[in-house]
Order: structure tokens, then sequence, then C-alpha cells
């Protein structure tokens, strides 16, 4: 598989460090408030990624952090707690408001189809490991106490922007929110591991540590949880293009040097998408969820393939037209789908190989979403029989994730337990000769769009929409 690689600037053949094992980590959402659509498109090409590798034959070992502390307005650590603000804004605690938001993000996550990562930790159940943390980086000479917090000392290190292409002015200028420089730093890019004092004193989450009582840097999270649940050598890092400076350059600095080795060797961002007006906020005006999208009539899955159709390191511009297109293409290629009516031939292996490769180079040029929805047309219209189609289809679903095929499993338990309870019900009144009972069991499944086929092997059923 071949990934561009943020550290490196290149495209590169992706060897991860042991064997077949990939371990994966992902920037979890600041759960505040909402998530928009803009942060749902990272996580729609990191569960691609996922799900591609997991296509091309590696075992993934993901891990997602959830942050419900220390990420400031400014990700510059200057400004108030970003979940301070949600719960003043809601009048609720922190813990509500977090709760609140990391269900909605699952809900999100679970209409687009993203995967859940298998674990998932909230920031505020890690402290213990951000103190050893922080104090083996003040021992190894890598942080200062000045006036009640402790800094990274950025001015230890040769290649602190060994992550970006820009320039230091412009780096720092764009992270701040306002123009309010922190004094205590030495050095302009020193960053916060824990904060004891600042101008925000009703900080409702506090704990103690050996600098006083107080509250980790934001940065920390990510490089603790990743070693603690993914060990010292990580193989791809994934956020979106905001993360790159300083969160991610942060990280790499920390952990770096409280390793004193290398720590991840490919990082994976997404670029954003934007709406008309330029930046997506959730302060802004409209704010654009899965749900306003669900109020005004879309199905997420067409959203889902909007993203996908065009490739995740290329801004991508939000309108309701561009949306219109996808959904309408959606509906197409399902129906499309469902008109390929399952025939009792056997799979043409040939047929399937060649477009299975096709669809698997695809996803291992760069995660080419666009080249793969084309080997699935191309399989729509080849020149082979509807069992090797409709496998083909399924077994691209895996990665895609669209619902292109409709799961017998997708009627759900209830139902099925009724249509099952009736068709036995039916049976033993045709035994008792009750034909009069027998038909009304038949029309009553009518009714609901249940269709009974008395076979020789017994009595099967078809669901009509
Ligand atoms: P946050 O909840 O702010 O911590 O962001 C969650 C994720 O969304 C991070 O990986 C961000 O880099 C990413 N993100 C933020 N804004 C956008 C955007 N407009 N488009 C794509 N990804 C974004
Ligand atoms: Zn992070």
């Amino acid at each position: 598989m071949n990934l561009y690689n943020t550290l490196t600037k290149k495209i590169e053949k992706f060897i991860p460090n042991n064997g077949n094992e990939v371990k994966l980590y992902t920037c979890g959402p600041t759960v505040y408030h909402y998530a928009h659509i803009g942060n749902l498109r990272t996580y729609i090409s990191e569960d691609i990624l996922e799900k591609s590798l997991k296509y091309l034959g590696y075992n993934v070992k993901r891990v997602m952090n959830i942050t419900d502390v220390g990420h400031l307005s400014s990700d510059a650590d200057t400004g108030e707690d970003k979940m301070l603000k949600g719960a003043k804004r809601e009048k609720k605690t922190v813990l509500e408001i977090a709760e609140y938001y990391t269900n909605c993000f699952k809900e999100d996550c679970n209409k687009l189809n993203i995967k859940w990562p298998e674990t998932v930790i909230p920031a505020t159940s890690q402290i213990d490991e951000y103190i050893k943390f922080i104090e083996k980086l003040i021992e190894k000479g890598y942080a200062y106490l000045s006036e009640g917090n402790v800094y990274f000392d950025t001015s230890r290190l040769n290649d602190y922007y060994k992550l970006t292409n820009h320039n230091e002015e412009e780096l720092i200028s764009g992270v701040r929110d306002t123009v309010e420089e922190d004094t205590n730093k030495k050095n302009k890019t020193d960053f916060v591991l824990w904060f004891t004092k600042s101008k925000f004193e009703d900080q409702e989450l506090k704990w103690d540590s050996p600098w006083g009582l107080g509250y980790p840097g934001w940065h920390i999270e990510c490089s603790c949880i990743s070693l603690k649940y993914l060990g010292n050598k990580l193989d791809i890092h994934c956020g979106g293009v905001d993360n790159i400076f300083p969160h991610h350059t942060n990280e790499i600095a920390q952990t770096e040097s409280y390793l004193g080795d290398k720590w991840c060797n490919y990082w994976f961002h997404t670029e954003h998408l934007n709406d008309a007006t330029g930046k997506m906020s959730k302060s802004k005006g409209e704010f654009l969820t899965v749900s306003l999208l669900e109020s005004k009539g879309y199905n997420p899955l067409a959203y889902r393939l909007f993203c996908l159709q065009s490739h995740y390191r290329k801004q991508l511009v939000f309108t309701y037209e561009s949306l219109d297109i996808a959904g309408n293409a959606y509906n197409k290629l399902i129906s499309r789908i469902n008109s390929l009516k399952q025939d009792k031939s056997m799979i043409d292996k040939e047929v399937y190989e060649k477009y299975n490769n096709n669809f698997k180079e695809a996803l291992s040029d760069d995660l080419n979403t666009s080249n793969a929805l084309t080997v699935l047309y191309d399989v729509l219209k080849a020149d082979t029989n509807n069992s090797t189609k409709l496998a083909l289809i399924s077994s691209f679903d895996k990665v895609l994730s669209l619902n292109l095929i409709k799961k017998e499993e997708e009627i759900d338990d209830d139902l099925l337990k009724y249509i099952t309870d009736s068709i036995e019900k039916r049976k033993n009144a045709k035994i008792n000769k009750d034909y009069e009972l027998a038909d009304s069991i038949r029309k009553e499944l009518l009714d609901k769009g249940i269709i009974l086929k008395d076979t020789r092997e017994g009595t099967t059923f078809e669901v009509i929409k």
C-alpha cells in the first residue's frame, strides 16, 4: 500500500513496524458540541484507512481518545477550556456535556457507517499517566515550571518543525485567536503540559499533581494514551490538517523526548471540508451537522458518498447542490444494485479476481476512493453473471460502507421472530385443517409487506418495500 506521509511529504510504501500488525492512533473529537460534517469528513477517511488496511490483509489495532479536558479555545494554549465553554452554554457540568456529546458523536458515526474503534479513551481517565510522563520530561530537562504551569521547552530540539513546511511566524500566528502572549514561557513555541494557573480560575475539573491542583494541557493526552495502549512504536497517526501544527508537532516533540527515540513512522492527515463562506466552524451561523442534513431529508450515506468521490488530501467545498448530486447518484446506484436479481450461477473466479484486484489497487494508491468507486461502476457494467457482480459489490462494501447490499440480517430481531412465529402458527393451522386461520395469517403478513412462499422445503418469505 502506498500512503502520503506528512512527515516526509512524500507518497511512500507503507511498511508496518511489526509484520502484519498495524498500530493506528486517531485524534478523537473535543466533545463540547456536536461534530460538524467537516470533523466527520476526517473520521470517514480514517474509517476508510482502517478498513482498507484490513481489506489488504493487515491486522489493525486502533485507538482513539475523547478530548474532555484541556483543549483551550485557541490551539496555542490560550483562552477558556472548550469543555467549560460548552458547560456554561448549556448550564450543565463538564462531565454531563462530555457524556452527551460523546454519545452524539457515536450516533453520527453510526449513521455514517464509521466503525467505532475498539479502544476509545476519555482524556480525563488517564491523569496519572500524564503526571508520570511530565515528571520524566522534567527529569530529562525537557520541561520547566514557570509561575505554576509546566511547559515543554521547544528550544531543546533541533527539529521541532519536522512535521511542517511552513515558517515559524506563520505557524504561531495561525493558531492565535487573540494577540495575548503567555509571558511565562521561555520560547514562543513552548507549550503547556500541566496548568495550575490560567486566567480562567473556574476550571471545573482539577486534579492533584506534584505542581499543585490543576489540569493537563491538550497535547499530552494523545501521546500518553497512544503509548499506553499501542506501545512505543506507532505505525500511523491520524487527524485533520489543522492538527499538524501545533497539536501533532507538539505530540512528536514531547513523545520523542520522553522516549529518546523515533515514535511514529507515518502521519496521515485529511484536508478540510469548507463551506461556501470559507472555514467550517461550530459558532458560525447554521452549523452543519448530520442531524441537520437528516432534517432536510438527506440520507447520511449520501454525505459519505460525497466524501468518497474526492480524495482525502484535497480540500472539499460543501454545498447543498453538490450534496443533491451525490444523493441522486447514491439512489441510482442502490436501485441499479437492487435490480440485480441473485441468479443460481457460480461466481466467475477470474472476473472476480480481476475486479477485486482493481479495487485493491485503487485503495493501495493512497486511498484513491474515487477510483475505487469507478471500479464499482465497472462491475455493474461488466459482462458477467449477477452472482459474481453481487459478490464483488458486497465485498467492496466492507470498505466503502454505503449499505450497497440489503442484507437479510437487516430485518430486526423482533420482526424476524414475528414472521417465524406466524409461519409456525400457519403451518399448525394447516395441519389442523383450519384453512381460514391459515389464510388470515398469510393476509396479515401481506398487509405488512411480507410475502410467504410455500416451497417443497417449507415456507420462506420475502420482505417487500
Ligand atoms: P475537534 O473536535 O475540534 O478536536 O476536531 C476533530 C477532528 O476534526 C480533528 O481531527 C480535526 O483536525 C478535524 N477537523 C476540524 N475541522 C475540520 C474540517 N473543516 N474538515 C475536516 N476535518 C476537520
Ligand atoms: Zn490528538
